[in-house]
Parts: structure tokens; C-alpha cells; sequence
């Protein structure tokens, strides 16, 4: 397929299909997108598939399907084809295999026979005599004769990087000038003795190969940029500029992992995250606007966003802020939309009503269900916190609620509401004076008054207010709930 667009901005987003997509991937890609689409940059989606073992082929499907539901797109990728491509570096050995030789020839890399147990070994007698752990380059001058020997005992060569002693300097947009001393890196394998090259290999030679312009990842890859500006040096290529991102931590500040919940963006897509509350969030996972500003749209996003207002050090991953950026985006949607949004979510909830065959009526009802419980919901799941209030006879009971129905306030209460309570629909005007009649007959007020009708009728002490959601619930609902009180 030709490029619509050819920029010679080019930045990638080069995940490994070993896993789901987890935050800190995820907000890699949203940096790189937002980065490419302000500059008018080709966007570029890379598998990088090198490891056989731990590499999927769902999990390059689910690659491609979340970023989609995230909101984001690219230019060139395995789906949509490109210039650059194959996009996959399962498919691009060739390539390596061709840049191996190039590298072999000019003396830059060399073949290495030694097995795994002698190079135990080197590390054990280093770490043993306090010196730094690397490769002696035992096997950088074998003699033609000696390698012919090795491969006669039937040993496959590997192939490493020929490292010179000097200074790398890694220019990175985030953190400055970044200096590398080589002499403590050891002479590193760039392809394996089955032909597949190594990660850092694959990634120089498709960063020279694919005209990357500027590479944004995690941190975690700044001590791998010296050896990858060292192979696209030797290869002949113009390194790309860098811009490490801080990594995202928990709240108890180790790097985010399962222990803190989620972390496949999956999940949270699945939970009815909006996908732009979601976007919001993680660009401030590193990035802010300089001002106070802290809800943006992704149109928005693209027009702020800077990499030199990136920050250097770590973010806190906050699930209580993600869920408050998320309710001002919930706030934001017309109620028709919301309401059909909501609907999967709430005939997925077991033991809540299922309505198969939602009809107009119905779909109005919920609708204004929607409306009182909007405020209460960060993520579309959320509805089935209260939507039992409205949609089912008897309410699920907390167990707050459940203390206070046993006292006898609730009961008195109960009666008197029963007694006087009319048949025609609710209305605010009859939530009052019914209110004033429990108020009068009882000498309640405040809490005590409140607390057992809440507790009667909506099963929690807390949740939305009274006097919305009396109007909404069927009289014979009401006294069913009135009547099981009193039998409590
Ligand atoms: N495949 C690497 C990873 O998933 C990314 C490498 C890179 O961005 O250079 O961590």
C-alpha cells in the first residue's frame, strides 16, 4: 500500500508481543502518537517478535485491537502495510543476516564460540576477582584453523558487536547529554547461533533501516542506547534522537506491576474506561501543560503536548485520579450515547435484572437512571453499583444498612411512609410532605431521619439523593421494600 503521507519525521512504537499491553507500553505509544501527530510525523507501529519462545501471535492481535479501542492510529504497521515494511521482525531476518555481514567485513563483529558454561564460568572467576562482568573477547582473534576446529566439534558461532573503548553520547530530549563510558560494556551478541539476531541488533538495524528520526521509550532502555548508536554508527546509519520517558510507578513507588491491579490497558478498556478519560490520564503519567490544567481532549493533547515538558523523574500511578479524570469525562456525554453505552455493561452484572428486549420505555427509564447515577461513575461497570436501586425489587443490602434497618427507627419510619404513602406516581412535591411527616410524627432530623429511609430504600447509607431517586422508583417497589423492613 503506498504512504498517503511521507514525513521525514518518523517515530515507531516497537512493543514485543509477549504479553497484553501493559500502562507503561501503552503510555509510550500515546507519547509517541501525540509526538507524531503535532509534527505532522509518520507514526509507525514495529512488532518486535525476535523471541521466539515468548512471542504470541494473539497477543500481536491484541496489540493492534487495544491501541485501536485506546484511540490511537499509525501510518505504517503489520495491518497497514508501509514502505518500510515487513513490520515484523520475524520477517525481516534476511535484513539482519545482510547488515551481520556488512559488520563482519569491516571487522566490527566477529564470531563467538564459546558455550554457555565456559561463559558462566568467565563471570564466576570476574566476580570472584572484583572486576567488572563482561565478555574477555576470548574468541575476537581465532585463527581461521582454531574456528575450523570448534565447528568440527560440531560448536554454532554466535556473532557479537566488536565494542571500541570511547565515550557515547546519548542526546536525549528529556534528560540532556547522557554519557557512556564503553569500556565497561562487553563485546555484546548480535545474532544467536540459530540465526535470529538479538533485540538490540533487530532494534538499530529497523531504527537505521526504517529512517527513525526520533525513538521515545521507557527509561528502562537508556543503558541499551549506547550499544544501539554504537551498531547504527558502524552500519553507517545517523542515529535518531532520544527521549527517554520516566517510569511509572505504584503508589508504594516500585515500578508498576500486578501487585498494584491492573496494568493491561485491556482490563481497563474492558471495565468501561472511557478510552479518552484513559488518554487524559496517562499523558500525565510524565507530561504536563505548565499550567493547571489537568482534563484535555485528545485534540487538545496533540496541540499541547511537548517532549521537553516531559519530566525526568517517575510517575505515581494513581487509580483514585484516573477515576476522578474519568468522571469529568463521563460528565461530558450526551445521555442518549451514555445510556447505550451503559446497557452491555449492566446485562453483563449477574444477578441485576436483564432486560433482553429493551423498548422505548424502558430505554427512558434508563436513561434517567443514567442521569441520577452519572456522578457516581468512572467507568461504565460502575452503573451496577446502583443500578439495583432502580432496576430490581429488593436491593442488595450493605451491611451498614442492614444495622440500621434492625433499629426501631426504621421501622416507625417505614409504617408511616407506608401509610401515607398515595398511589399516583412520585413526585418531588409528595417526597416532601411525606418527609415533613416523618419528620413531625417522629421528632427525627438530620441523619437519624435520613439514614434508615436510605438504608429502607436503597440498601446503602450512601449513594445518590433521596429525592432523586424517589421520583424514579414504581410505588408497589417501594412498599415491597417498606414491608420487608418492618419484617427485619
Ligand atoms: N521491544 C521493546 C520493548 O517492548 C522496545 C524497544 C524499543 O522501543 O526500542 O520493551
Amino acid at each position: 500500500m503506498p504512504d498517503v503521507k511521507k514525513s521525514s519525521v518518523r517515530v515507531r512504537f516497537a512493543p514485543s508481543p509477549t504479553g497484553y499491553l501493559h500502562i507503561g507500553n501503552v503510555r509510550t505509544a500515546l507519547f509517541n502518537w501525540l509526538f507524531a501527530r503535532k509534527s505532522e510525523a509518520d507514526f509507525i507501529l514495529r512488532i518486535e517478535d525476535t523471541d521466539s519462545l515468548r512471542s504470541r501471535e494473539d497477543y500481536v492481535e491484541s496489540i493492534v485491537e487495544d491501541l485501536s479501542r485506546f484511540g490511537l492510529d499509525w501510518d505504517e504497521g503489520p495491518d497497514v502495510g508501509g514502505s518500510s515494511g515487513p513490520y515484523r521482525q520475524s520477517q525481516r531476518i534476511g535484513l539482519y543476516a545482510k547488515h551481520l555481514e556488512a559488520l563482519l567485513k569491516k571487522g566490527s563483529a566477529y564470531e563467538c564460540f564459546c558455550l554457555p558454561e565456559e561463559l558462566d564460568a568467565m563471570r564466576k572467576e570476574q566476580a570472584e576477582q572484583g572486576k567488572t562482568i563482561r565478555y574477555s573477547g576470548k574468541c575476537l582473534h581465532l585463527s581461521d584453523e582454531e574456528k575450523r576446529k570448534l565447528r568440527s566439534e560440531g560448536r554454532q558461532p554466535s556473532y557479537r558487536f566488536r565494542v571500541e573503548n570511547r565515550q557515547v553520547v546519548v542526546r536525549d530530549l528529556i534528560r540532556g547529554d547522557v554519557t557512556f563510558d564503553t569500556s565497561t560494556i562487553g563485546d555484546f551478541i548480535i545474532m544467536k547461533s540459530d540465526g535470529w539476531p538479538s533485540f538490540h541488533f533487530a532494534v538499530a538495524v529497523d531504527d537505521g533501516e526504517m529512517k527513525i528520526t526520533h525513538v521515545i521509550r521507557g527509561e528502562d532502555h537508556l543503558t541499551n542506547t549506547p550499544k544501539h548508536i554504537m551498531i547504527l554508527e558502524s552500519l553507517g546509519f545517523d542515529p535518531p534522537r532520544y527521549a527517554h520517558l520516566p517510569m511509572i510507578m505504584g503508589q508504594d513507588h516500585q515500578p508498576l506491576s500486578k501487585r498494584h491491579g491492573h496494568v493491561s490497558i485491556r482490563d481497563y478498556l474492558d471495565e468501561g474506561y472511557l478510552p479518552e478519560a484513559l488518554m487524559n490520564y496517562l499523558a500525565l503519567l510524565g507530561w504536563s501543560s505548565g499550567d493547571n490544567q489537568e482534563i484535555f481532549s485528545s485534540r487538545e493533547l496533540i496541540k499541547r503536548f511537548e517532549l521537553a515538558s516531559v519530566n525526568k523523574s517517575a510517575a505515581v500511578f494513581d487509580n483514585k485520579k484516573l477515576d476522578w479524570i474519568s468522571m469529568q469525562h463521563m460528565k461530558e456525554i450526551p445521555d442518549v450515547k451514555l445510556t447505550q453505552m451503559v446497557i452491555p455493561y449492566l446485562k453483563a452484572e449477574e444477578g441485576l435484572c436483564s432486560r433482553k428486549h429493551i423498548n422505548e420505555e424502558m430505554f427512558d427509564y434508563l436513561k434517567k437512571m443514567i442521569n441520577v447515577l452519572r456522578p457516581y461513575l468512572s467507568k461504565l461497570k460502575d452503573i451496577n453499583e446502583y443500578a439495583d436501586i432502580f432496576l430490581c425489587q429488593q436491593v442488595r443490602l450493605s451491611e451498614e444498612a442492614g444495622e440500621i434497618l434492625r433499629t426501631g427507627n426504621a421501622k416507625k419510619i417505614s409504617e408511616i411512609i407506608l401509610e401515607n404513602l398515595g398511589d399516583q406516581a412520585f413526585d418531588e412535591k409528595e417526597f416532601h410532605s411525606i418527609l415533613n411527616k416523618v419528620k413531625r410524627e417522629t421528632g427525627l432530623k438530620g441523619k437519624d431521619l435520613f439514614m434508615p429511609i436510605r438504608a429502607v430504600l436503597t440498601g446503602r447509607l450512601s449513594g445518590p439523593e433521596l429525592v432523586e431517586v424517589f421520583p424514579l422508583l414504581d410505588k408497589n417497589v417501594i412498599r415491597k421494600r417498606l414491608e420487608s423492613a418492618l419484617k427485619i
